[in-house]
């Protein structure tokens, strides 16, 4: 797929048989690969992601991913650190592209290596029109997103039938500011939204939902460090959200849900409802 007009899915790729029989993906020399790496923890990588890491000839990844994931880079592989903090500057977008293009030109097998999904606030289609541009072709290798790590820690779904038939991922901020979002919505009972990228945006967050009647005791979980070893979970509520973020001095990334309480306390709030009623 080199047109950018064109919205077919890419043609199947190049496969190889593996050591044991299996089918896997390769990478092709001379093609980029877009990858996620899961929310931290390298056993919630995909087999082919993994197998992406031991070919690759130059890996391009992000402030996220983790040591422990890159520990499973092939010994050729050539890392490049194009990690991009919050709002700050570090290698610039066109820096990235600029870099990958040139890589993948020379012949190398290019893996770019994002954390959770590409496709989840992964400035992945900027990327991918560069290689579009530079007719360079290219894969995209899927990773488990941080908001299904985040409630997987805390025994929830995403997704109730009877409490919530859909599920907002929403961002914190963009590269404006602060992102607006349909807040009326967001602010009915019931309603459940993964927060990426939340942690300078909680109050501005919190008031735009109470602006459009939010009940103040609405659960609000923020689970920092899914799936790695320092994982945490702050439970907390609408009305006290940026509080007790503030309070936690958050380190590492975190998810911010609206609308789900880790499981046992929701569970408990339950029952003292029936005991009540
Ligand atoms: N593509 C990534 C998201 C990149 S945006 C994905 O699919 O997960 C970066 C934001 O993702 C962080 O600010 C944080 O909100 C969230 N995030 C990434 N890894 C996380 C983790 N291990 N624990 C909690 N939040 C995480």
């Amino acid at each position: 797929m080199t047109g950018p007009d064109t919205l077919a899915p890419r043609a199947p790729l190049p496969m190889q048989t593996g050591a044991c029989g299996s089918v896997a993906a390769a990478l092709v020399a001379g093609e980029v690969a877009f990858a996620g790496s899961g929310p931290g923890d390298p056993e919630l990588l995909t087999l082919k992601v993994a197998r992406a890491l031991l070919q690759a000839d130059v890996i391009l990844f992000d402030r996220l991913v983790s040591d422990e994931i890159m520990a499973l880079a092939g010994p050729q592989a050539q890392l490049e650190d194009v990690g991009k903090e919050g709002f700050g500057p570090q290698v610039s977008q066109e820096e990235i592209c600029a870099r990958m293009v040139a890589h993948a030109r020379m012949g190398k097998k290019v893996l770019r290596l994002k954390s959770g999904d590409p496709t989840v606030y992964g400035r992945l289609d900027e990327e991918l029109t560069a290689c579009e541009e530079a007719g360079i072709a290219y894969q995209i290798l899927p990773g488990i997103t941080a908001a299904s790590a985040a409630v997987a820690s805390i025994g929830q779904s995403l997704t109730q039938r009877g409490r919530n038939a859909s599920v907002r991922f929403l961002t914190g901020h963009d590269m404006k500011g602060f992102a607006d979002h349909d807040w009326a919505a967001l602010a009915r009972p019931g309603e459940v939204a993964a927060i990426y990228m939340g942690k300078k945006s909680a109050r501005f967050v919190q008031g735009r939902l109470i602006m459009h009647g939010a009940d103040r005791a609405t659960p609000m979980t923020i689970v920092e460090n899914a799936s790695r070893a320092n994982q945490r979970v702050i439970e907390t509520t609408l009305e006290r959200l940026p509080t007790d973020l503030a309070a936690a001095e958050l380190t590492g990334p975190a998810l911010t849900f609206l609308g789900l309480a880790p499981r046992a306390s929701a569970q408990a709030l339950t029952d003292l409802k029936l005991e009540l009623a």
